[in-house]
């Protein structure tokens, strides 16, 4: 494994999709129309992703040893990754996304964190080897708070490994995220995501405002509490991302790409998987200018699009060849 590796720790899910013209009632049996099942969870999602383009990738996640975990295994071996510090856990369930959808988009979602909830300090520990050699660490929020914490202290305890957080789901207690900012080098959020941590700033409390200035006021109260923290990148869905940096401001990246969006569920973790490819790819040049920020972005940006023009999360991920003959 050389030295561009990156590594994904979180949650790896078995999503259960169950289409139906009417929820159900409570008591109520009814019939459905049609079923549907795939890889999901956040980590999952953004590894897959990335090493669909290429990347060397590493997860540390759990699965169970039921017939969904096994496939879950099975699904990171066919795309290369390094399972090493993927831990079987035996008695659980699989970490389940049961999800039913009316016929007006409308959905309720069971979600059972099973292996994903057994998580310990150890497991992280016994990935040091695997952190240390990673050039970047992707968190998000869908295991334990205390897990990412860890994780983050750890990688930030070596001055090779950046961490890139991806606030999602955004807990309601942001005091919680406000501890991890502490060990993250980059920080990608979505437009609410972005607008819960400003609010942080009682100042700016319920402002829903997303335009460039106020947005880089924002920020700079953000950077000035979090002194770690060195990038912030808003993605903005179809319009595009802005990137703010504590050396140069803010920069809007608006979107030239025009696509038949049919399905962006999972476009974010797309996002993240693609960003952290194209910013390990690009790491042998001296410096992340500016510019180079831009790039990385505009690239990931054209592979969350590509996503977007299918159904489904992982199913809908272009890998690099895709990427390279996708006619916009
Ligand atoms: P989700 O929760 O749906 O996975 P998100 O809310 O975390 O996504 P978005 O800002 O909606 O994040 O989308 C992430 C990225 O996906 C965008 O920055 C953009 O590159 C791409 N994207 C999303 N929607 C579209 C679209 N309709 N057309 C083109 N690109 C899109």
């Amino acid at each position: 494994m050389n030295d561009r590796l990156i590594t994904v720790v979180g949650g790896s899910n078995w999503d259960m999709f169950t289409y139906t013209k009417e929820l159900p009632k409570a008591g109520e049996t009814i019939k459905g129309t049609d079923f549907k099942t795939s890889f999901g969870g956040k980590a999952s999602n953004q590894c897959v992703q990335a090493a669909l383009l290429g990347s060397k990738c590493s997860i540390i996640t759990k699965l169970s040893q039921d017939i969904f975990g096994q496939n879950i295994l099975k699904n990171y071996k066919d795309h290369n990754v390094d399972c090493s510090n993927i831990t079987i856990v035996p008695d659980v369930p699989s970490g389940i996304a049961t999800i039913i959808v009316d016929s007006h988009g409308e959905n309720e979602i069971i979600i059972v964190g099973g292996s994903n909830a057994t998580f310990t300090t150890t497991d992280i520990d016994n990935a040091k080897p695997t952190i240390d050699k990673s050039l970047l660490l992707l968190c998000q929020l869908e295991i334990a708070d205390e897990i990412n914490l860890y994780a983050l202290k750890l990688a930030k305890l070596n001055k090779k490994t950046k961490t890139i957080l991806n606030p999602s789901p955004m807990p309601k207690d942001l005091n919680l995220v406000k501890e991890l900012l502490e060990y993250v080098d980059i920080l990608v959020v979505n437009k609410h995501e972005f607008n819960d941590l400003a609010a942080f700033d009682e100042q700016h409390k319920g402002n829903q405002n997303t335009d460039l200035k106020h947005m880089e006021e924002k920020s700079k109260s953000i950077f000035s509490r979090h002194t770690q923290l060195n990038v912030l990148i808003v993605t903005l869905g179809s319009k595009g991302q802005v990137l703010i940096t504590r050396s140069n401001g803010c920069t809007m990246i608006e979107s030239n790409i025009n696509v038949v969006a049919v399905d962006t569920t999972g476009a974010g973790d797309s996002f993240l998987g693609s960003l952290a490819h194209y910013l390990v790819e690009s790491s042998n040049e001296p410096e992340y200018t500016n510019q180079k920020w831009v790039d990385c972005i505009k690239k990931a940006s054209k592979v969350a699009a590509i996503s977007v023009t299918k159904y489904g999360t992982q199913t809908s991920y272009p890998s690099i060849k895709q990427v390279e003959d996708f006619k916009f």
